[in-house]
C-alpha cells in the first residue's frame, strides 16, 4: 500500500495535478501547490460541495470572511490557550512528536531519550503594520469557523433567514503541524468547507440535526464515486474531543496509510456564539437565546487526496482515474485521427470550439491514438472523441469511455446531449 501512494504522489506531479510546494528551493515542509490539472479538481469539488450545500437549500447562505482576524477572536474562541498538541522532543536529535501518536517510548529516528510531554500552539502567527516596533501580532486562522461566528449578527441582519439556518464558507487555513506528512494528508496551509448550522437550543432537537446532517455529507460523498466500504463514520472518545465539542464523529477513509478523517460533524452547543456573547432574537415569540452549532468541517485537500486515491486503477498497462465525470477536470479530449490531415483536424477543431463553450476540454494531436487514451485515461478524461474519415461522411464521430473503452458512434449535434445523459445516468 506504501506503493499505492507513491504512485499517486508520482502521477500528481508527471500531470500536473500536485507539485511540492516552492520546489526549486528545494520545496518547504508541509506546504503543497495544485497544478492545471489539480486546480479543476479541487474546483470542482467545491462547486459540487456549494451546489449541494448552499444553492440547493433554502436555509443556508454563503460568506466568505478574511483569513486574517482580530487577534482577539482567537483569545475568545480559546484557541490561543486550548489548540494545542503535546509533544515530545528528542534529546539526542531534537526531532519532535505528537506525544498521543507514538507507540514506542524512544525517538523513532535516532532512539534517542524523549522529554515529557509539553504543550505546542498549533495557530501561526503573522505579524501587521509597517513600522518594526508596532507591529501587532495577529494569526492565520486556524480553522475557518471563527469566521462564520464573527459575522453570525450581520448575516442575520443583512438577510431574511430565520433559525434553523446555516452559514457555509469554504476557505484556507493555517495550521504550524508538528508533522506534516502522508503527502498533502497534513499540511500546514489546506482548505476547509464548512457549514455552521445554526439552531435552538434543546437536547433532542440538537440530536435528531446533529444526525441529519450526519447522513447528508455520508451521501455526498457517495454521490461523488466514493465506495461505500472504504468509508465509515467513527465517534470520538470523550478525552479525544476538540474543545469545543460536545459530540463529533468523523467521516473517514481506508487509505494507504490507514483509516483516515476527512470530514468531521462536530456538536459544538453554544460554546462559539456564548463566547463571543452573540444571541438570536426568534422575531415571533419575541425571546433571546443562545444558538446552538452542529457543524460539518470537510477538508478540500483531504477529500481530493481520497478521490484520487479511491480512482486510481490499473488495467494492465493501462493506468485509469475513475473519477465522476461531474469531478474530472476535462471532462473530454477532442482528436483528430490524424494530425496532418487538414480536412480532419478541421471538423475536430469545430468540435473542439463548440464543446468548449459549456465543458473544459482537452485538444490532443499528438502520436497515435492509443497513447492519446492512455494519457487521458491517467487524468480521468471520461470520453475520449475521434475525429476520422467516416466523420467526413455521415457527420459521426467516435466516442471512447475511459472506464470501460468501449467505443460508440455519436451524431456530431448529438455530442452535448449524450454527453448531459451520461452524466445525468451516473447521479
Ligand atoms: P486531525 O485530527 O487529522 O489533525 P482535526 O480533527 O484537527 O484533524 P478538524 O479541526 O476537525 O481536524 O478540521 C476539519 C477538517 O479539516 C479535517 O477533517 C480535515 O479534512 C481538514 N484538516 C485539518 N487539519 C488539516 C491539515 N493539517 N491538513 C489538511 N487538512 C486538514
Amino acid at each position: 500500500m506504501e506503493n499505492m501512494m507513491e504512485k499517486i504522489v508520482s502521477l500528481c506531479k508527471r500531470r500536473g495535478f500536485i507539485y511540492p510546494g516552492s520546489e526549486i528551493y528545494g520545496g518547504f515542509q508541509g506546504f503543497w501547490d495544485y497544478g492545471p490539472l489539480g486546480v479543476e479538481l479541487k474546483n470542482n469539488l467545491k462547486k459540487e460541495w456549494w451546489k449541494t450545500m448552499v444553492y440547493n437549500r433554502d436555509d443556508v447562505v454563503g460568506i466568505d470572511a478574511a483569513i486574517i482576524m482580530n487577534p482577539q477572536v482567537w483569545e475568545t474562541s480559546g484557541h490561543t490557550a486550548a489548540f494545542v498538541d503535546p509533544l515530545v522532543e528528542c534529546k539526542k536529535c531534537h526531532h519532535r512528536f505528537k506525544a498521543d501518536k507514538l507507540q514506542v517510548q524512544s525517538c523513532p529516528e535516532c532512539r534517542g531519550e524523549l522529554t515529557e510531554p509539553k504543550k505546542f500552539n498549533l495557530l501561526t502567527e503573522v505579524y501587521i503594520g509597517t513600522v518594526e516596533d508596532s507591529k501587532t501580532r495577529a494569526y492565520l486562522r486556524g480553522e475557518i469557523t471563527q469566521g462564520v461566528f464573527v459575522n453570525f449578527r450581520n448575516v442575520v441582519d443583512s438577510t431574511r433567514i430565520k433559525i434553523p439556518f446555516g452559514i457555509a464558507q469554504i476557505g484556507k487555513a493555517f495550521r504550524n503541524e508538528i508533522t506534516p506528512g502522508n503527502f498533502t494528508f497534513r499540511s500546514r496551509e489546506f482548505e476547509q468547507m464548512e457549514l455552521e448550522y445554526f439552531i435552538k437550543p434543546d437536547e433532542k432537537n440538537g440530536q435528531v440535526i446533529f444526525e441529519y446532517w450526519k447522513q447528508e455529507r455520508m451521501t455526498w460523498y457517495l454521490s461523488l464515486g466514493f465506495t461505500k466500504d472504504k468509508l465509515r463514520f467513527r465517534e470520538h472518545a470523550p478525552d479525544e474531543r476538540a474543545h469545543y465539542a460536545r459530540k463529533a464523529e468523523d467521516i473517514e477513509f481506508n487509505s494507504p496509510f490507514g483509516w483516515s478523517e476527512f470530514e468531521g460533524i462536530h456538536h459544538r452547543g453554544d460554546f462559539d456564539l456564548a463566547n463571543h456573547k452573540l444571541t438570536y432574537t426568534d422575531p415571533e415569540a419575541n425571546s433571546e437565546f443562545t444558538p446552538w452549532v452542529i457543524e460539518t468541517s470537510g477538508g478540500v485537500d483531504r477529500a481530493a487526496l481520497f478521490l484520487l486515491i479511491n480512482a486510481y486503477f490499473e488495467d494492465g498497462k493501462r493506468v485509469v482515474l475513475k473519477l465522476h465525470p461531474k469531478l474530472a477536470p476535462y471532462k473530454a479530449a477532442v482528436f483528430p485521427l490524424l494530425a496532418n490531415k487538414p480536412e480532419l483536424v478541421k471538423v475536430a477543431k469545430r468540435i473542439y470550439d463548440d464543446l468548449r463553450k459549456d465543458f473544459y476540454v482537452a485538444w490532443d494531436d499528438r502520436g497515435n491514438i492509443g497513447k492519446r487514451y492512455f494519457a487521458q485515461d491517467e487524468i480521468g478524461t471520461p470520453w475520449c472523441i475521434t475525429v476520422d474519415f467516416d466523420t467526413l461522411k455521415d457527420d459521426t464521430v467516435t466516442v471512447r469511455d475511459r472506464d470501460t473503452a468501449k467505443q460508440v458512434r455519436v451524431k456530431i449535434s448529438e455530442l452535448k446531449k449524450y454527453f448531459n445523459q451520461t452524466l445525468e445516468d451516473k447521479k
